[in-house]
Protein backbone atom coordinates (compact mmCIF):
# COMPACT_ATOMS: atom_id res chain seq x y z
CA UNK A 1 0.00 0.00 0.00
CA UNK A 2 1.23 3.49 -0.74
CA UNK A 3 2.00 6.44 1.30
CA UNK A 4 0.51 8.64 -1.28
CA UNK A 5 -2.83 10.11 -0.32
CA UNK A 6 -5.41 10.61 -3.40
CA UNK A 7 -7.53 13.19 -1.94
CA UNK A 8 -6.47 15.68 -3.85
CA UNK A 9 -3.25 15.85 -5.72
CA UNK A 10 -1.00 18.61 -6.45
CA UNK A 11 0.83 18.36 -9.69
CA UNK A 12 3.74 20.76 -10.78
CA UNK A 13 4.62 20.37 -14.85
CA UNK A 14 8.06 22.56 -15.94
CA UNK A 15 6.47 23.11 -19.42
CA UNK A 16 9.35 25.58 -20.62
CA UNK A 17 12.96 25.59 -19.33
CA UNK A 18 14.14 29.25 -19.25
CA UNK A 19 13.10 32.70 -18.24
CA UNK A 20 13.18 35.89 -19.04
CA UNK A 21 14.05 37.04 -15.53
CA UNK A 22 16.62 35.70 -13.20
CA UNK A 23 16.05 36.47 -9.65
CA UNK A 24 18.37 35.78 -7.00
CA UNK A 25 16.27 33.37 -4.48
CA UNK A 26 15.51 31.20 -8.25
CA UNK A 27 17.04 27.74 -8.01
CA UNK A 28 16.50 27.93 -11.81
CA UNK A 29 19.37 29.59 -13.72
CA UNK A 30 16.58 32.24 -15.08
CA UNK A 31 17.47 33.83 -18.22
CA UNK A 32 20.70 31.91 -18.20
CA UNK A 33 19.08 28.71 -18.80
CA UNK A 34 19.02 27.23 -21.99
CA UNK A 35 15.35 27.60 -23.93
CA UNK A 36 13.59 23.83 -24.30
CA UNK A 37 10.41 22.52 -23.63
CA UNK A 38 9.36 19.98 -21.99
CA UNK A 39 8.63 16.70 -24.40
CA UNK A 40 4.70 16.10 -24.85
CA UNK A 41 5.84 12.25 -24.96
CA UNK A 42 6.83 12.81 -21.52
CA UNK A 43 4.50 14.68 -19.69
CA UNK A 44 2.26 11.68 -21.13
CA UNK A 45 3.79 9.22 -19.11
CA UNK A 46 4.37 11.32 -16.15
CA UNK A 47 0.34 11.86 -15.77
CA UNK A 48 -0.46 8.42 -17.12
CA UNK A 49 1.45 6.91 -14.04
CA UNK A 50 -0.24 9.34 -11.46
CA UNK A 51 -3.46 8.03 -13.12
CA UNK A 52 -2.65 4.12 -12.30
CA UNK A 53 -1.04 4.18 -9.45
CA UNK A 54 -2.67 7.09 -7.28
CA UNK A 55 -5.67 7.79 -8.96
CA UNK A 56 -6.76 10.92 -7.77
CA UNK A 57 -10.39 12.05 -6.69
CA UNK A 58 -9.23 15.42 -7.97
CA UNK A 59 -6.07 17.68 -8.81
CA UNK A 60 -4.75 21.43 -9.06
CA UNK A 61 -1.68 21.31 -12.07
CA UNK A 62 0.32 23.99 -11.70
CA UNK A 63 2.18 25.15 -15.41
CA UNK A 64 5.51 26.25 -14.23
CA UNK A 65 9.06 26.98 -15.88
CA UNK A 66 11.05 28.75 -16.04
CA UNK A 67 8.44 31.41 -17.45
CA UNK A 68 5.77 29.26 -18.96
CA UNK A 69 4.10 31.84 -21.05
CA UNK A 70 7.88 31.98 -22.75
CA UNK A 71 6.21 28.28 -24.00
CA UNK A 72 4.44 28.89 -27.81
CA UNK A 73 0.51 28.79 -27.07
CA UNK A 74 -0.08 25.89 -28.90
CA UNK A 75 2.51 23.66 -26.32
CA UNK A 76 0.35 24.80 -23.84
CA UNK A 77 -2.72 23.74 -25.71
CA UNK A 78 -1.11 20.87 -26.08
CA UNK A 79 0.18 20.03 -22.30
CA UNK A 80 -3.70 21.49 -21.31
CA UNK A 81 -5.47 18.80 -23.69
CA UNK A 82 -2.96 15.69 -22.48
CA UNK A 83 -4.00 16.67 -18.62
CA UNK A 84 -8.02 17.14 -19.85
CA UNK A 85 -7.63 13.44 -21.92
CA UNK A 86 -5.90 11.84 -18.64
CA UNK A 87 -8.26 13.13 -16.31
CA UNK A 88 -11.35 13.36 -17.70
CA UNK A 89 -13.33 12.20 -14.85
CA UNK A 90 -12.19 14.03 -11.97
CA UNK A 91 -12.53 17.79 -10.94
CA UNK A 92 -9.23 19.45 -12.08
CA UNK A 93 -8.14 22.78 -11.79
CA UNK A 94 -5.18 23.87 -14.15
CA UNK A 95 -3.16 26.94 -13.33
CA UNK A 96 -0.34 28.30 -15.25
CA UNK A 97 2.36 30.46 -12.45
CA UNK A 98 3.87 33.52 -14.35
CA UNK A 99 5.98 36.09 -13.46
CA UNK A 100 3.55 38.92 -15.82
CA UNK A 101 7.15 40.60 -17.19
CA UNK A 102 6.07 40.82 -21.09
CA UNK A 103 3.65 42.18 -23.36
CA UNK A 104 0.38 41.41 -22.04
CA UNK A 105 -3.11 42.07 -24.63
CA UNK A 106 -6.79 41.42 -25.34
CA UNK A 107 -5.10 37.78 -27.01
CA UNK A 108 -3.38 36.79 -23.71
CA UNK A 109 -6.55 37.55 -21.70
CA UNK A 110 -8.63 35.02 -24.28
CA UNK A 111 -5.97 32.68 -23.75
CA UNK A 112 -6.19 32.34 -19.93
CA UNK A 113 -9.81 32.35 -19.71
CA UNK A 114 -10.09 29.57 -22.52
CA UNK A 115 -7.63 27.46 -21.47
CA UNK A 116 -7.31 28.12 -18.06
CA UNK A 117 -11.04 29.14 -16.92
CA UNK A 118 -9.49 33.14 -16.30
CA UNK A 119 -7.43 32.20 -13.63
CA UNK A 120 -3.23 32.62 -13.00
CA UNK A 121 -0.90 32.63 -10.60
CA UNK A 122 1.76 35.74 -10.51
CA UNK A 123 4.85 36.19 -8.59
CA UNK A 124 6.38 39.58 -7.56
CA UNK A 125 9.15 40.18 -5.89
CA UNK A 126 11.00 43.09 -4.09
CA UNK A 127 14.58 43.77 -4.95
CA UNK A 128 15.51 40.31 -6.13
CA UNK A 129 13.82 40.36 -9.50
CA UNK A 130 14.27 43.18 -11.58
CA UNK A 131 17.48 42.63 -13.13
CA UNK A 132 16.90 42.89 -16.87
CA UNK A 133 17.13 46.50 -17.62
CA UNK A 134 16.36 49.18 -14.65
CA UNK A 135 14.17 47.96 -11.64
CA UNK A 136 11.75 50.56 -11.89
CA UNK A 137 10.96 50.04 -15.60
CA UNK A 138 10.01 46.42 -14.59
CA UNK A 139 7.87 47.33 -11.71
CA UNK A 140 5.91 49.57 -13.91
CA UNK A 141 5.52 46.31 -16.20
CA UNK A 142 4.79 44.32 -13.81
CA UNK A 143 2.00 46.83 -12.24
CA UNK A 144 0.27 47.99 -15.73
CA UNK A 145 0.28 44.18 -16.63
CA UNK A 146 -1.39 43.26 -13.12
CA UNK A 147 -4.14 46.31 -13.50
CA UNK A 148 -4.43 45.34 -17.38
CA UNK A 149 -5.49 41.77 -16.00
CA UNK A 150 -7.57 43.13 -13.15
CA UNK A 151 -9.62 44.92 -15.43
CA UNK A 152 -10.33 42.24 -17.48
CA UNK A 153 -11.33 40.35 -14.69
CA UNK A 154 -8.78 37.54 -14.74
CA UNK A 155 -8.23 36.01 -10.70
CA UNK A 156 -4.88 36.26 -9.57
CA UNK A 157 -3.24 34.52 -7.11
CA UNK A 158 0.03 36.72 -5.66
CA UNK A 159 2.71 35.12 -4.54
CA UNK A 160 5.61 36.83 -2.77
CA UNK A 161 8.59 35.63 -1.70
CA UNK A 162 9.70 36.73 2.06
CA UNK A 163 12.99 38.24 1.52
CA UNK A 164 15.00 40.63 3.52
CA UNK A 165 14.68 42.85 0.51
CA UNK A 166 10.94 42.65 0.62
CA UNK A 167 10.75 44.36 4.26
CA UNK A 168 12.18 46.94 2.97
CA UNK A 169 9.26 48.08 1.29
CA UNK A 170 5.76 49.35 3.43
CA UNK A 171 3.72 46.29 3.91
CA UNK A 172 0.38 48.36 3.33
CA UNK A 173 1.90 50.04 0.08
CA UNK A 174 2.02 46.46 -0.85
CA UNK A 175 -1.02 45.04 -0.73
CA UNK A 176 -2.81 48.13 -1.42
CA UNK A 177 -0.78 47.61 -5.17
CA UNK A 178 -2.04 44.17 -5.38
CA UNK A 179 -5.79 45.32 -4.65
CA UNK A 180 -7.85 43.15 -7.17
CA UNK A 181 -5.61 40.29 -6.79
CA UNK A 182 -7.97 36.98 -5.27
CA UNK A 183 -5.07 36.24 -2.77
CA UNK A 184 -1.75 37.07 -1.54
CA UNK A 185 0.40 34.16 -0.37
CA UNK A 186 3.54 34.85 1.25
CA UNK A 187 6.07 32.10 0.58
CA UNK A 188 9.02 30.67 2.56
CA UNK A 189 12.41 31.30 1.14
CA UNK A 190 14.41 28.00 -0.29
CA UNK A 191 17.82 28.02 1.38
CA UNK A 192 19.65 25.73 -1.12
CA UNK A 193 22.86 28.15 -1.54
CA UNK A 194 25.26 31.27 -0.15
CA UNK A 195 23.17 33.16 -1.88
CA UNK A 196 19.62 32.37 -1.05
CA UNK A 197 20.68 31.82 2.78
CA UNK A 198 22.00 35.61 2.42
CA UNK A 199 18.18 36.61 1.77
CA UNK A 200 16.86 35.00 5.05
CA UNK A 201 15.06 37.14 7.19
CA UNK A 202 14.85 37.75 10.83
CA UNK A 203 12.13 36.22 11.87
CA UNK A 204 11.25 39.10 14.38
CA UNK A 205 11.34 41.84 11.75
CA UNK A 206 9.41 39.77 9.59
CA UNK A 207 6.98 39.39 12.15
CA UNK A 208 6.54 43.09 12.34
CA UNK A 209 6.09 43.37 8.98
CA UNK A 210 3.40 40.88 8.28
CA UNK A 211 1.29 41.48 11.37
CA UNK A 212 0.66 45.11 9.85
CA UNK A 213 -0.90 42.89 6.83
CA UNK A 214 -3.04 41.05 8.64
CA UNK A 215 -4.33 43.53 11.06
CA UNK A 216 -4.87 45.31 7.88
CA UNK A 217 -6.27 42.48 6.22
CA UNK A 218 -8.73 42.09 9.40
CA UNK A 219 -9.91 46.05 9.28
CA UNK A 220 -10.85 46.29 6.06
CA UNK A 221 -12.78 44.92 2.95
CA UNK A 222 -10.15 43.86 0.19
CA UNK A 223 -10.65 41.33 -2.45
CA UNK A 224 -7.35 39.61 -1.67
CA UNK A 225 -7.52 36.98 0.87
CA UNK A 226 -4.32 35.92 3.09
CA UNK A 227 -4.55 31.92 2.65
CA UNK A 228 -1.98 31.08 5.12
CA UNK A 229 -4.12 33.38 7.71
CA UNK A 230 -7.25 31.96 6.91
CA UNK A 231 -5.74 28.13 6.77
CA UNK A 232 -5.11 29.12 10.39
CA UNK A 233 -8.52 30.18 10.92
CA UNK A 234 -9.98 26.77 9.54
CA UNK A 235 -7.49 24.30 12.06
CA UNK A 236 -8.55 27.01 14.70
CA UNK A 237 -12.20 25.92 13.92
CA UNK A 238 -12.14 22.58 13.04
CA UNK A 239 -9.81 21.96 15.76
CA UNK A 240 -7.90 19.79 13.08
CA UNK A 241 -3.80 20.37 12.13
CA UNK A 242 -3.87 20.98 7.82
CA UNK A 243 -0.39 20.28 6.95
CA UNK A 244 0.36 22.73 4.30
CA UNK A 245 2.99 24.50 5.32
CA UNK A 246 6.42 22.87 4.26
CA UNK A 247 5.47 19.31 4.97
CA UNK A 248 2.25 18.83 2.38
CA UNK A 249 4.26 17.56 -0.53
CA UNK A 250 5.67 14.42 0.38
CA UNK A 251 2.67 12.12 0.55
CA UNK A 252 0.57 14.24 -2.37
CA UNK A 253 2.67 16.45 -4.83
CA UNK A 254 4.24 15.52 -7.66
CA UNK A 255 6.91 17.41 -10.22
CA UNK A 256 8.01 16.87 -13.36
CA UNK A 257 11.12 18.70 -14.61
CA UNK A 258 11.30 19.87 -18.37
CA UNK A 259 14.11 17.23 -18.92
CA UNK A 260 11.61 14.19 -17.73
CA UNK A 261 13.55 14.19 -14.37
CA UNK A 262 11.09 13.77 -11.04
CA UNK A 263 10.30 14.77 -7.70
CA UNK A 264 7.77 15.34 -4.93
CA UNK A 265 8.50 19.12 -3.79
CA UNK A 266 8.72 21.39 -6.91
CA UNK A 267 11.52 23.12 -5.06
CA UNK A 268 13.82 20.09 -4.23
CA UNK A 269 12.74 18.62 -7.32
CA UNK A 270 14.68 21.31 -9.54
CA UNK A 271 17.75 20.90 -7.46
CA UNK A 272 17.85 17.16 -6.43
CA UNK A 273 15.57 14.98 -8.10
CA UNK A 274 14.70 11.46 -6.96
CA UNK A 275 13.81 9.70 -10.36
CA UNK A 276 12.39 9.57 -14.00
CA UNK A 277 9.84 9.84 -15.41
CA UNK A 278 10.95 6.54 -17.44
CA UNK A 279 11.33 4.74 -13.47
CA UNK A 280 7.78 6.04 -12.10
CA UNK A 281 6.49 4.65 -15.95
CA UNK A 282 7.96 0.84 -16.04
CA UNK A 283 8.71 0.71 -11.96
CA UNK A 284 6.57 2.52 -10.12
CA UNK A 285 7.09 0.77 -6.91
CA UNK A 286 11.11 1.94 -7.04
CA UNK A 287 9.92 5.29 -7.42
CA UNK A 288 7.42 4.69 -4.75
CA UNK A 289 9.93 3.55 -2.07
CA UNK A 290 12.43 6.51 -2.83
CA UNK A 291 9.23 8.94 -2.34
CA UNK A 292 8.42 7.40 1.39
CA UNK A 293 12.15 7.09 2.45
CA UNK A 294 11.61 11.45 1.94
CA UNK A 295 8.30 11.36 3.36
CA UNK A 296 9.54 9.18 6.52
CA UNK A 297 12.18 11.20 6.59
CA UNK A 298 10.57 14.30 6.89
CA UNK A 299 8.58 13.05 9.78
CA UNK A 300 10.98 11.92 11.51
CA UNK A 301 12.59 15.64 11.55
CA UNK A 302 13.21 16.95 15.00
CA UNK A 303 10.59 19.80 15.90
CA UNK A 304 11.89 23.33 16.62
CA UNK A 305 11.96 23.94 20.39
CA UNK A 306 9.96 27.04 20.03
CA UNK A 307 7.24 25.34 18.10
CA UNK A 308 7.31 22.35 21.20
CA UNK A 309 6.72 24.78 23.83
CA UNK A 310 4.13 27.06 21.49
CA UNK A 311 0.55 27.61 23.03
CA UNK A 312 -0.43 27.09 19.16
CA UNK A 313 1.27 24.12 18.71
CA UNK A 314 -1.95 22.32 18.49
CA UNK A 315 -3.27 24.24 15.56
CA UNK A 316 -0.40 24.96 13.53
CA UNK A 317 1.29 21.70 13.94
CA UNK A 318 5.21 23.54 14.25
CA UNK A 319 5.98 22.16 10.69
CA UNK A 320 7.97 25.01 8.75
CA UNK A 321 11.26 23.70 7.50
CA UNK A 322 14.50 24.35 10.46
CA UNK A 323 16.57 26.62 8.45
CA UNK A 324 13.81 29.09 8.33
CA UNK A 325 14.03 29.27 12.48
CA UNK A 326 17.32 31.36 13.79
CA UNK A 327 18.63 30.63 17.18
CA UNK A 328 17.73 33.47 20.23
CA UNK A 329 14.90 34.42 17.75
CA UNK A 330 11.42 34.51 19.85
CA UNK A 331 9.35 34.65 16.61
CA UNK A 332 8.90 32.31 14.06
CA UNK A 333 8.22 31.98 10.31
CA UNK A 334 4.45 32.15 11.04
CA UNK A 335 4.09 35.20 13.35
CA UNK A 336 3.16 34.36 16.96
CA UNK A 337 1.89 38.22 17.20
CA UNK A 338 -0.23 38.06 14.33
CA UNK A 339 -1.51 34.12 15.16
CA UNK A 340 -2.23 35.76 18.99
CA UNK A 341 -4.20 38.92 17.50
CA UNK A 342 -5.75 36.64 15.06
CA UNK A 343 -7.15 34.23 17.84
CA UNK A 344 -7.87 37.17 20.03
CA UNK A 345 -10.69 39.06 16.98
CA UNK A 346 -11.49 35.06 15.84
CA UNK A 347 -15.48 36.10 14.75
CA UNK A 348 -13.79 38.35 12.45
CA UNK A 349 -11.37 36.09 10.90
CA UNK A 350 -14.14 33.99 10.63
CA UNK A 351 -15.93 36.39 8.35
CA UNK A 352 -12.77 36.62 6.11
CA UNK A 353 -12.76 33.18 5.75
CA UNK A 354 -15.98 32.81 4.50
CA UNK A 355 -15.04 35.48 2.19
CA UNK A 356 -12.32 33.80 0.92
CA UNK A 357 -13.80 30.90 0.31
CA UNK A 358 -16.18 32.16 -2.01
CA UNK A 359 -13.15 33.46 -3.56
CA UNK A 360 -10.88 30.04 -3.50
CA UNK A 361 -11.88 27.02 -4.58
CA UNK A 362 -8.56 25.96 -3.34
CA UNK A 363 -9.47 27.25 0.50
CA UNK A 364 -12.55 24.47 -0.20
CA UNK A 365 -11.03 21.70 -0.67
CA UNK A 366 -7.71 21.71 0.83
CA UNK A 367 -5.00 24.03 1.99
CA UNK A 368 -3.17 27.06 -0.14
CA UNK A 369 -0.35 25.77 -2.54
CA UNK A 370 3.50 26.00 -1.84
CA UNK A 371 4.18 27.88 -4.67
S1 LIG B 1 10.60 34.63 -12.58
FE1 LIG B 1 10.44 32.65 -11.50
S2 LIG B 1 11.46 31.14 -12.82
FE2 LIG B 1 12.05 33.19 -13.54
S3 LIG B 1 14.02 33.60 -12.54
FE3 LIG B 1 12.37 34.50 -11.27
S4 LIG B 1 11.82 32.91 -9.75
FE4 LIG B 1 13.00 31.93 -11.41
S1 LIG C 1 6.40 28.69 16.98
FE1 LIG C 1 5.33 29.36 15.14
S2 LIG C 1 5.64 27.71 13.67
FE2 LIG C 1 6.08 26.89 15.72
S3 LIG C 1 4.15 26.03 16.46
FE3 LIG C 1 4.24 28.13 17.18
S4 LIG C 1 3.15 29.31 15.64
FE4 LIG C 1 3.67 27.36 14.72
Amino acid sequence: MSHFSSDFNVVYLRVVQGCNLNCTHCFTLGNKDKYELASLAQITEFLTSIRKNVNPKGAVFYIHGGEPFLAPKEHLRAVNEIIRSTFPDIKINIIPQTNLMFKVDQEFVDFINEEYAGHIGVSWDHGIRFQTTTRALDEDLFLKNFRYLVEKDIEMAVAITVQKHLLTEDPISIVQRLEGAKSIDFEFLTMFDKKTMDLKVNNTEWSKFYHQIVTYYSNNKTTWSLPQVDLLTKSYIENKIYQCKCNCCQHRTFTMNCNGTVGLCPDETYVAPISTVKEMANDWTSFSTKAETLYLRQLGQEINSLCTQCEFFDVCGGNCEPTLFSENDEECPLSKQSIAYQFNNIQIFQNKLQEAKENLVELRERGPSCH
